[in-house]
């Protein structure tokens, strides 16, 4: 069964629009099950319909001329009910509808089951035999998993459908958007970059290509430089192999001068693919072929011809950056974005981002919110090797995305610019003015940071001060660690931008989602690994250079503060004081004439929650890292978008731990600083006013937001709602409350998409 599965879903992946995966999905279950009769249905949201799209076995004049409303049929009573229906004979059952176009009066068992995605249902599927008589487990177990296996197919196909078709089936054009989470706000509109791995097949994109000769030529060099290295390593292990052993490159050699290959290839490149799109799609169907044989010689040789494909494209991509493609305005698409592909991309002013994998708190989203630029994190369900090149609009409110959209969904999303525009100039009036309550309490206003293109505007934004200097930005946009002098001219640099405002340098924080590209570390679970402080003090010559910087930027200056990430442990604290020491004694003796700089600590581990006390007595200031706090504190990894709907900075568990460092910031007479993207956040700002923090740090562009949200409030109504905040069982409550506050203080238009 798991074979079956297997192969089904692979077909259904490599399906290239929604009619040819739903004619796959009903010949494949056809004859597993040897079903009469197949059937899908697929939703209309927007009418709360159940359209019949495919059927084998019915008679269908035409998808579409068959529509059950939600409450209707059995078809109608699986998706209301989100479970599966058996049955021996279809006609007993007091939903049956007898819909008589479709000539389904022989067939009595019947077997339904829903697609669901997301929790959303997106259709059924429906098995139908003349026999009066039950599906078995088995078969009803096929299909469950099948249909669960294949949503996120069918969600795809169905957000490629074309304007056209859409209309033909009568169906609304709003309705075709992939899913992902809300990673940067904002809109971004253009033209599809995907970001590929050159070393994986499956993320080549098809691509146009500029000239068909040229592309035919270079794929011929791949194979002819492919075809030497074959031979050479033959030759070289015909000296270490047995005979039988280095025959394998002979069959490597076959495959490669194969026909299906070399020609099959050429004719994608004469359909106007570029050579690597080409190879992935022909290495792609002939490694299907050899799973699909029956003989397991032959099976396993789709593992050679992965091989080979992989090898093609390494030769074909050896000289190729995908980053130097991208340029101003591109909407850039990926397996993965990186902060550090950002990070090294920052100079160019892209039109959106459009990321697999991650979620709202990954450091790539954090990074976008740094740039201004619109960003969709963890679309599940995006085929990337058909969306290069295509019009796509991001949409970083809802975290939805648009490929190839209606002109309908145009206009509306030039609305919503327009609308953003007109807001943004709304809130530079308040550049200039204090963020104060309107009963007269202060909050200090920071900026977080890290890319030097973000100093000018945050700057100008009205900032009091940088509340978190990502210093680890710096360090992914090189390839190799920064020496103490050219650390020393960054800092400088900043130090100087700001000057006398505080700047808070935090040192290196790298592990987790972060790495470098020349210092990379592999482990089963980075977010519970070496990351932060704890590499650091792995490495104090890295650490002990960084301070070193970082206190000579400062000389003459004094605006220096040092940060310290992922404290879990006291002791930390104390080793990292020892080394901060250190570095001022070396430099006092090298004749510096320095100042000591403010060194506090992030909060952002429940261990430091509870040891705060102690942690907070050995420091000048600390800071709340809740973007690690809540991940840490629910259990659920910032970078998954799976579990995005569990991560809340709101919960009220999160929300009694940041209280907990307050109030021991208030006992001890030490500032606290919030730092995550809480402080972003228009419905947690109320709460952390009625906390009394004394500074929020945030990315530049939701400064202006907060400043609006903090002078529209007293700081005893913010209290009020903290206290009626704390009394409630879970984030969805407590954010209700406050949208409905933001609403009743003027502030609607604030409100969060997600929340
Ligand atoms: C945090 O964890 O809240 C934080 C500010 O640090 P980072 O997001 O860089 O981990
Ligand atoms: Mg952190």
């Amino acid at each position: 069964m798991l074979e079956t599965l297997q192969r089904l879903t692979q077909e259904a992946n490599a399906a290239q629009d929604l009619d040819d995966l739903l004619q796959i999905i009903v010949r494949g279950v056809q004859s597993i099950l040897s079903a009469e009769v197949v059937s899908v249905y697929l939703s209309d949201f927007e009418q709360e319909q159940l359209i019949m799209m495919i059927t084998n076995g019915l008679d269908l004049r035409m998808p579409g001329a068959v529509r059950l409303n939600m409450n209707e049929g059995l078809v109608g009573l699986i998706a209301r009910r989100a479970e599966p229906v058996n049955l021996a004979d279809a006609r007993n059952h007091k939903e049956f509808v007898h819909v008589a176009e479709l000539n389904e009066d022989e067939y009595h068992s019947f077997l339904g089951v829903p697609i669901i995605q997301q929790r959303k249902v997106l259709g059924v599927l429906v098995v139908q035999r003349k026999r009066v008589c039950r599906f078995d487990e088995d078969q009803v177990a096929f299909l469950v998993t099948l249909a669960a296996q294949l949503a996120g197919s069918i969600a795809h196909a169905e957000a490629l459908m074309s304007a056209t078709e859409s209309q033909s089936l009568n169906r609304p054009a709003h309705e075709r958007y992939l899913l992902g989470v809300p990673g940067s706000q904002g809109i971004g509109i253009g033209k599809a970059l995907v970001l590929y791995s050159p070393m994986r097949l499956q993320s080549i994109p098809d691509r146009q290509c500029k000239d068909v000769e040229d592309e035919v030529a270079r794929f011929k060099t791949a194979v002819t430089i492919l075809q030497k290295e074959m031979l050479n390593l033959k030759e070289r292990m015909r000296q270490l192999l047995p005979q039988e052993d280095y025959a394998l490159f002979d069959a490597y050699l076959l495959m490669l001068n194969s026909e299906t290959l070399i020609q099959g290839t050429i004719k994608e490149i004469h359909a106007g693919n570029w050579a690597e799109g080409a190879v992935r799609r022909v290495v792609l169907r002939q490694i299907r072929r050899f799973e699909e044989m029956g003989d397991s010689y032959l099976r396993e040789r789709a593992e050679d011809m992965r091989e080979i494909g992989r090898r093609l494209l390494m030769i074909l991509q050896e000289k190729a950056d995908p980053l130097e493609q991208v340029t101003e305005g591109s909407v850039i698409m990926g397996e993965e974005i990186s902060a550090t592909q950002l990070a090294q991309l920052a100079p160019i002013k892209l039109g959106g981002i459009i990321s697999v994998r991650g979620s709202q708190s990954s450091h790539a989203a954090i990074l976008a919110r740094a740039m201004g630029v619109p960003a969709v994190m963890g679309v599940a369900d995006l085929d990337l090797s058909r969306a290069d090149g295509c019009m796509v609009i991001a949409d970083g409110y809802q975290g939805r995305i648009y490929i190839e959209p209606s002109s309908v969904v145009q206009q509306e999303y030039d609305r919503l610019l327009d609308e953003q525009v007109e807001l943004n100039h709304e809130l530079d009036a308040l550049r200039d003015l204090s963020a104060e309550t309107v009963d007269g309490a202060r909050v200090s206003l920071y900026v977080n940071t890290g890319l030097l293109a973000d100093i000018g505007p945050s700057v100008e934004s009205g900032a009091e001060g940088i509340g978190l200097y990502r210093t680890e930005v710096p360090f992914m946009a090189r390839d190799h660690f920064p020496g103490e002098e050219e650390q020393t001219r960054i800092y400088r640099h900043v130090l100087e931008s700001f000057h006398p405002r505080p700047v808070t340098l935090r040192t290196l924080d790298i592990g987790g989602d972060k790495s470098l590209p020349y210092f990379p570390i592999h482990e089963e679970n980075p977010f519970l690994g070496w990351r932060g402080i704890r590499v650091t003090l792995d490495h104090p010559e890295i650490f002990l250079t960084q301070i070193r910087a970082a206190m000579r930027a400062n000389a003459g200056l004094g605006n220096l503060r040092v940060m310290l990430p992922m404290v879990t442990d006291v002791e930390e604290v104390q080793v990292a004081l020892n080394l901060i020491d250190q570095a001022f004694e070396e430099l006092d003796e090298e004749d510096e004439h320095l100042t000591w700089p403010d060194v506090g600590v992030m909060i952002e581990v429940p261990s430091s929650v509870y040891q705060v006390e102690q942690i907070v007595t050995r420091v000048d200031f600390l800071s709340v890292g809740t973007n690690d706090l809540t991940q840490y504190m629910l259990a659920v990894d910032r970078n998954n978008s799976r579990v995005a709907k569990l991560y809340d900075s709101l919960h009220p568990a999160v929300l009694q731990a940041v209280m907990q460092v307050v109030n021991a910031g208030r006992l001890y007479n030490r500032p606290v600083s919030i730092c995550g993207e809480m402080s972003g956040d228009p419905a947690a700002v109320v709460l952390l006013l009625g906390m009394g923090v004394d500074s929020l740090s945030m990315s530049t562009t939701q400064l202006p937001q907060v400043k609006w949200v903090i002078r529209s409030f007293t700081r005893r109504h913010a209290k009020e709602l903290l206290t009626r905040a704390l009394s409630m069982e879970n984030a969805r409550s407590i954010r209700d409350e406050l949208n409905q506050a933001l609403i009743e203080a003027g502030l609607g238009r604030l409100i969060r998409a997600g929340g």
